[in-house]
């Protein structure tokens, strides 16, 4: 099962997160065919979607993130809610190349966090190599004033996830400059945290690395895939198509059908069920 194991360290001056989203990246690859290559660029955002909205305090916020950095995946997306249920969608999904070559540096990065306050929190960063990671800490450092260390990592091989995990510490704001060091330091030791994880597993992988800063352990978080299509939001977004359109679709196909981009499951409606839409 996946887990998000999160610890305090040096007396709440930092936190970590060790994230295992295997499950998670499995989930995309089985809905979208990804290549090996694209999930290792998706499963990489999902983590970070996982890792950001496990953080949410209240049920129904949620979080977008969006890549558009012109490289070989085209458009990369993830959406989350609160407690860690994410899902996610790339372009072309058959990209092959590295990451970098996948996201492309030409672009932004957009989060999105709705709080269901009157206007949404939208941050739009630069991205500055297209790996994720420094795209992210890069974010978090900017816009959040959180100089953080993430270091992700996600083995792909013949269609199977074999791990996809994650380390990520962040500074609160009491963090002296002398710890920010320190654990900057020992993340950017951990060049390939999916082996490191997988010899140890995530817990032995916490302790091992982390358990001499005065360590104190948090509740474990599970996140999952879990998609938030229903007829209500798919109708909704027919309705923003625009009455038209739907009605020329119908009269030459006799129905009209949609297919979720985060779970590929499929919507069907005819002219009955459509002109409730548009009718009210
Ligand atoms: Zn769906």
């Amino acid at each position: 099962m996946d887990c998000i194991k999160r610890a305090m360290l040096f007396e709440g001056k930092a936190i970590v997160d060790v994230l295992e989203t295997t499950d998670i990246v499995q989930k995309a690859i089985d809905y979208h065919h990804l290549s090996d290559d694209a999930a290792v660029a998706l499963g990489k955002l999902l983590t970070l979607g996982a890792f950001i909205s496990s953080g949410f305090k209240f049920k129904g916020n949620k979080l977008t993130l969006i890549m558009q950095g012109m490289g070989k995946g085209g458009k990369l997306v993830v959406c989350a809610d609160t407690g860690a249920k994410v899902r996610g969608y790339m372009e072309n999904p058959n990209a092959e190349g590295s990451v970098e070559e996948i996201v492309g540096k030409n672009g932004y990065l957009n989060i999105i966090k709705d709080f269901g306050l009157k206007e949404p929190y939208n941050g739009l960063s630069e991205i500055v190599c297209g790996n994720i990671d420094l795209d992210f800490a890069y974010y978090f450092t900017k816009s959040e004033q959180l100089p953080s260390a993430i270091s992700l990592g996600v083995k792909v091989k013949d269609g199977k996830c074999l791990m996809s995990s994650g380390v990520i510490v962040q500074p609160m704001p009491n963090c002296t400059d002398d710890i920010k060091f320190i654990l900057s330091d020992a993340v950017s030791q951990l060049k390939d945290v999916a082996a490191l994880v997988e010899e140890r597993g995530s817990q032995g992988f916490l302790e091992y690395y982390f358990g001499h800063f005065q360590m104190q352990q948090l509740e474990d978080v599970h996140p999952v895939y879990e998609c938030s299509c229903s007829d209500e939001r798919i109708m909704g977004m027919l309705k923003t198509l625009g009455k038209k359109d739907v009605y020329d679709i119908i009269a030459k196909e006799g129905k009209i059908e949609v297919s979720c981009q985060f779970c590929s499951k499929k919507y069907s409606y005819k002219e009955e069920d459509i002109s409730k839409i548009f009718d009210e």
